[in-house]
């Protein structure tokens, strides 16, 4: 037991038997017993009373001065209190460094608690998204920022990307928005400036399409004034003819690289495409092939197509024509020759397809994930001599992403490779009459 319980038993040992020897001495014991009890009963609820007022009124004055077992209640309790305050004084602290670093962050951060409410945000996001404090504390972001893609991003109530919009402040200004949940049903609207990135961008799309244009007519002149040589190839010296094959073979590859960026450029420049037209693609697919069996020539590669009858897509012909070919000309050229070639044009539950499966060298793993950047090639050199670009599968990428459709390339080396074009379902439509696969 410890020494203030002792000091508190003995003082009401003390009382006691004072009581008892004074009740005695008078004759009433039990009268001044009752007395006792009640100056002993007193003195606690007086230190309670001052317990209570301390605790109410005395905020941060020291405890009030007593003896025993409550002079041990008061000076626990101012302890814990000392402690409490400390921790609390430490919290803010942190909380504080935490509020200054993120205030002090170059991306705009915006807290946001049930139902999209704005609790804080720092001064990044303040500038980009002119947010007002503390007026717009409290209000329901969806109200500030009404651009429809930030309403759909909000809405997903997930981590579901990222959007592109302009500065509420300044249309000039590009922001990428994202949400990010935390704790519960909490959101963190993170903001970007990205006008100086998508300025590069600009910069390096218009060079590359001034590039490819101004170098399209030079080029188309050459070519001609070539073909005119070839054509008359009998009366050039001996010694020219292998110089103007070779010529004309590297003109050709520079005005096939030309077209190909030009197409990608365009393909960048509007990002958004029109799927007004309904294309009759098992058509479009016969004429690719047909167009492969010339290319494959010598080679007498055996292709094969397989595509449902009046299974027809919404999309741009010219774009999926060039998508669709460059996969089918990419598998005879890397298929040697006798090797077979499936071009397959289906629906299922899961969308439409368009598949080209070759028995060609297969790529390594390593390289498939990289197959559809610009210019990246398993062998350049090979790539080279077989006329390739290197960036068709870029132009294939770019082409399906416009149609909401996705590239999977499954090969294996030594045995061939499968790429299909996934479409969403929303595009499929078929043909009156026209039985499916
Ligand atoms: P390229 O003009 O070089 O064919 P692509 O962008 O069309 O450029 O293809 C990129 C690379 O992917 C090619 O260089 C080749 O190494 C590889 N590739 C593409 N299609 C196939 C295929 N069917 N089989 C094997 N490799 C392929």
């Amino acid at each position: 037991m410890n020494s203030k319980w002792m000091t508190e038993l003995w003082r009401a040992g003390g009382l006691l038997l004072t009581v008892l020897i004074v009740g005695w001495f008078f004759g009433h014991t039990l009268l001044f017993l009752l007395l006792g009890a009640i100056v002993y009963l007193a003195w606690h609820v007086f230190n309670l009373v001052r317990l209570e007022r301390w605790l109410r009124y005395g905020e941060k004055s020291d405890p009030p001065a007593s003896t025993g077992l409550w002079g041990d209640v008061f000076n626990e309790i101012y302890r814990l209190e000392m402690r409490s305050r400390k921790q609390q004084r430490k919290l803010a602290r942190t909380l504080n460094r935490f509020e200054e670093a993120a205030a002090a962050l170059p991306d705009g951060i915006v807290v946001l608690s049930t139902n999209g409410i704005i609790e804080w945000f720092n001064t990044a996001a303040r500038d980009m998204l002119g947010l007002r404090s503390p007026q717009d504390i409290g209000q329901r972001v969806a109200n500030l920022l009404r651009h429809p893609d930030f309403i759909e991003l909000l809405s997903s109530g997930g981590p579901t990307g990222t959007i592109e919009l302009p500065s509420p402040v300044n249309g000039e200004i590009m922001l990428t928005a994202q949400i990010v949940p935390y704790g519960r049903e909490q959101h963190l609207l993170v903001t970007r400036d990205i006008t100086r990135v998508r300025h590069l961008e600009q910069v390096r799309r218009d060079f590359v399409a001034n590039v490819s244009h101004e170098l399209r007519t030079p080029l188309t002149v050459l070519n001609g004034y070539l073909e005119t040589l070839n054509e008359s190839r009998e009366e050039c010296p001996k010694s020219w003819v292998r110089s103007l094959q070779l010529m004309r073979q590297q003109a050709k590859r520079m005005q096939r690289l030309v077209n190909d960026l030009l197409m990608l450029s365009r393909l960048e420049l509007d990002n958004k495409t029109h799927h007004q037209t309904l294309i009759e693609v098992p058509g479009m697919l016969a004429a690719i092939v047909q167009e492969a069996r010339a290319l494959s020539g010598e080679r007498k590669h055996r292709i094969h197509l397989e595509a449902t009858p009046g299974l027809q897509l919404y999309g741009n012909h010219d774009e999926l024509r060039s998508a669709f070919s460059n996969l089918v000309y990419n598998a005879v050229q890397y298929t040697p020759a006798g090797g077979e070639i499936h071009v397959r044009w289906f629906s299922d539950d899961r969308g439409l397809h368009l598949q080209v499966e070759d028995t060609g060298e297969g790529i390594a793993p390593q390289h498939i994930p990289r197959l559809t950047e610009r210019f990246y090639r398993v062998d350049s050199a090979r790539s080279r001599e077989s006329g390739g670009t290197g960036l068709g599968l870029a132009i294939v990428k770019h082409v399906l992403s416009r149609h909401g459709a996705h590239l999977r390339i499954q090969s294996e080396l030594g045995k061939g490779s499968i790429f299909t074009c996934d479409f969403p379902e929303q595009a499929v439509t078929r043909a009156p009459g026209a039985t499916g696969a």
